[in-house]
Parts: structure tokens; C-alpha cells; sequence
């Protein structure tokens, strides 16, 4: 029944230590029940990917044997287990973005709606789990595929990966309403999906705030309706006075409200700077919510607690993506309410994946581009 002739061989882009990758012939994976064989279509590169390159780990997640990179793909269903639902939802030859997690689906987590927060979770390129999707197959259950409609393309459906982490964060946890005004730290690919997903909800003004103008400049063009680049620290000046002045003076410069119709209602830290994490707080209004996805690298950040418990703040941790996420993303561009065209900047062949990697850590290409998203095609 098949036209989808599967190859023997499955050429992946495996991690064997810091600054050291190779590409190897790995076995064509089994599936089992429901799931699914995937031809990976388009794989975007994601600074976790970078970041185990670079230094062998993240966190507690620490390198111990070959691993394949590639965790925000897309592809094609070519086989399917004899326990995928006959629901037309997923059939042989769709079209879908991989939701690149598996949870367990009987942990109290799970049970209770955040699959995001198994204990359980085997996720694509993160050890210990060895698969990532910079390869020709890829397994997943059919529930984590989702279909992409016709207007929607395989690059898209790469960069629903992180959407979906801007969707969790601005929608899912920040609960932002059409009106509502949004500020966002950090105008990097996760910053900028942020901004857009509040652009899509009808949010009545979307604040960027980055040290550097190339980028702001980008983010007013693509989803912020202002920016702000704070001035340096004075030499004498505290971190927490620093911090005080800039909120104070992004307060005033675009004329908003500490309080009431107009005042910041939800702050999106995706830079992972202390001196951001500061402002996020400050800046917010009473009751307003506050999200962290930046992931930083201080243990020892000095949170301004007072304005925590006077202005009694939500401050959410945001933790990649959970129900109905993905089928947001997708819908969201489905709908033509965020274009993910103008965010991949750089594009490669499968054998080009060590040149990919090279322009992502230097942030720029030998043309002087900056990068915002790179993206991989699966092995021809
Ligand atoms: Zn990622
Ligand atoms: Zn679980």
C-alpha cells in the first residue's frame, strides 16, 4: 500500500564530545504500536543544540555517549504501527511538525495536564536519551505529529518547535487577553516568537527591550510596536538602582502607566539577564504576571521580592510546551496571524550541517547576516 519507499540506511549528524560531531550511518529505527516512521523534512538549529556542542552539556543534562543533535523538525509519515488510530488524522504521506517529546502518560503530571513536567520524559536530543531528529528517520507516537495544513510549509512546520514555547509562554502561562500590553526581554528567536504570538492575541502593545539595535531594529519590523535599548550601568550606580532608573525610563520614554488601562500587564523574560529579570519585575503592573524562559546562568540572581509581594505578582516558570501548544502554533499560521518566513535567515543541506553550526555560534555569517534561525534539510 505504500509509495513511500523507505531507504535502508539512515544518515544522522551524531555529537560524540565538545566540538566534535560526525556523520554516521545509523540503523533505520523499529516502530512499535502507535507510532510512526518519519522522513525528517527540515530541522531548525536551537541554541540548546549550540550549547551541547560547545560545552558537552546543559544543566543537569550532561553528554555520556554519542547522541544525534536536532530536536525542532518537520517531515513525512511513511509507515505507519498497526495502532495509529484510523481517524484520517494522521495517515501515510501527512505532512506534520514533531513535537519532539515523550512523556509517560501515567504520572500524576501527566494525568494532570502538564505533560511538559514528566519525570519520565524521553526528549529528542537530550541525554540520556541518544536520538535527535538531524537525521533521515525519526519515531514518534501519532499524537505528538501534528498535521500541517497545505498553506503551511516544512520550514514552518520546523519552526513549530519554537513557537509552541512562545505559545506556552505568552498564552498558555501568561494568559494574555486581546488589550493587554506585553513587554518582552531578549529579541532572540524565542524573545521574537513571544512577541508574535501576543501580536497574533490582539495585544495592544508589544515593548521590546535588548542591548543590541540590530536586533530591536528587527523586532519593530517584524512584531514589536516599541523598543527600548537601556543605557549602561553607571560605574557607582547598584545593580538594583540601575535597574530601578532603566524601568523608570522605559516607563517614561513610551509613556506608560505604572497602573490601570495601559500599564504592563505581562512581562516575558527571555534573555536570562539578572539585570532583566530586575526589570521585569519593576515594570509590571499590580497583579500583573511575570514568565522566565530565558534560561540564564547565574544560580545567585537578586530578585526584587518587595515588588513581588506588594504588587503580588504571578512569577511562572516556562518549560518548553504542553497541551494544545503545538495545535496553537500551527493554527496561528495556519491563519496567517504570525509569518515565521522573515525569522529563518540561513539555510543548509544535510552534508552543509557542520558549516549550519559554525555561522549559529558565531551568530553571523561570512557576509556579516546575523542569524536569527538556521534550517537543515533532511539527508536527500
Ligand atoms: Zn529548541
Ligand atoms: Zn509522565
Amino acid at each position: 500500500m505504500s509509495n513511500y519507499e523507505i531507504k535502508s540506511d539512515n544518515p544522522s549528524f551524531v555529537l560524540h564530545g565538545i566540538e566534535d560531531v560526525k556523520f554516521e550511518n545509523r540503523p533505520v529505527p523499529e516502530i512499535k504500536n502507535d507510532e510512526c516512521l518519519i522522513a525528517v523534512s527540515k530541522t531548525g538549529i536551537c541554541g540548546s543544540d549550540v550549547h551541547y556542542l560547545c560545552h558537552g552539556r546543559i544543566g543537569d543534562f550532561v553528554l555520556k555517549e554519542p547522541m544525534c543533535l536536532g530536536h525542532e523538525s518537520s517531515g513525512t509519515v511513511v509507515k505507519l504501527g498497526p495502532g495509529v488510530k484510523n481517524d484520517g488524522r494522521i495517515n501515510l504521506g501527512s505532512r506534520v511538525a514533531m513535537e519532539p517529546g515523550v512523556s509517560c502518560r501515567t504520572c500524576t503530571e501527566c494525568k494532570s495536564g502538564m505533560y511538559e513536567l514528566c519525570p519520565h520524559m524521553s526528549f529528542a536530543a537530550t541525554p540520556p536519551i541518544i536520538y535527535g531528529t538531524l537525521c533521515r528517520y525519526y519515531v514518534l507516537p501519532a499524537d505528538m505529529l501534528h498535521p500541517l495544513p497545505d498553506s503551511v510549509t516544512d520550514e514552518d512546520g520546523a519552526m513549530m518547535e519554537p513557537l509552541s514555547v512562545g505559545v506556552h509562554s505568552v498564552h498558555s502561562l501568561g494568559k494574555l487577553q486581546s488589550d493587554q500590553v506585553v513587554i518582552v526581554f531578549g529579541a532572540g528567536p524565542v524573545g521574537l516568537l513571544c512577541m508574535a504570538v501576543a501580536k497574533a492575541l490582539g495585544a495592544r502593545r508589544i515593548i521590546a527591550v535588548d542591548i543590541q539595535q540590530e536586533r530591536l531594529d528587527f523586532a519593530r519590523s517584524y512584531a514589536a510596536s516599541d523598543i527600548f535599548l537601556p543605557g549602561a550601568r553607571d560605574p557607582n550606580e547598584s545593580m538594583e538602582v540601575y535597574c530601578a532608573r532603566v524601568s523608570d525610563e522605559i516607563r517614561t520614554t513610551l509613556n506608560i502607566p505604572a497602573r490601570d488601562h495601559g500599564a504592563v500587564d505581562l512581562a516575558i523574560e527571555a534573555s536570562g539577564a539578572p539585570t532583566c529579570i530586575q526589570m521585569g519585575i519593576n515594570i509590571l503592573k499590580p497583579a500583573g504576571t511575570y514568565v522566565q524562559v530565558g534560561m540564564g546562568r547565574n544560580m545567585n540572581v537578586p530578585l526584587p521580592l518587595f515588588h513581588v509581594i506588594n504588587k503580588q505578582l504571578k512569577v511562572l516558570g516556562s518549560f518548553r510546551y504542553g497541551p494544545g501548544d503545538y495545535p496553537l502554533a500551527v493554527s496561528l499560521v495556519e491563519r496567517g496571524l504570525i509569518d515565521l518566513k522573515p525569522l529563518v535567515t540561513h539555510r543548509f543541506g544535510f552534508e552543509q550541517a557542520k558549516e549550519a553550526f559554525e555561522v549559529n555560534k558565531l551568530g553571523r555569517d561570512e557576509s556579516g547576516k546575523g542569524v536569527i534561525k538556521a534550517i537543515i534539510s533532511g539527508p536527500e
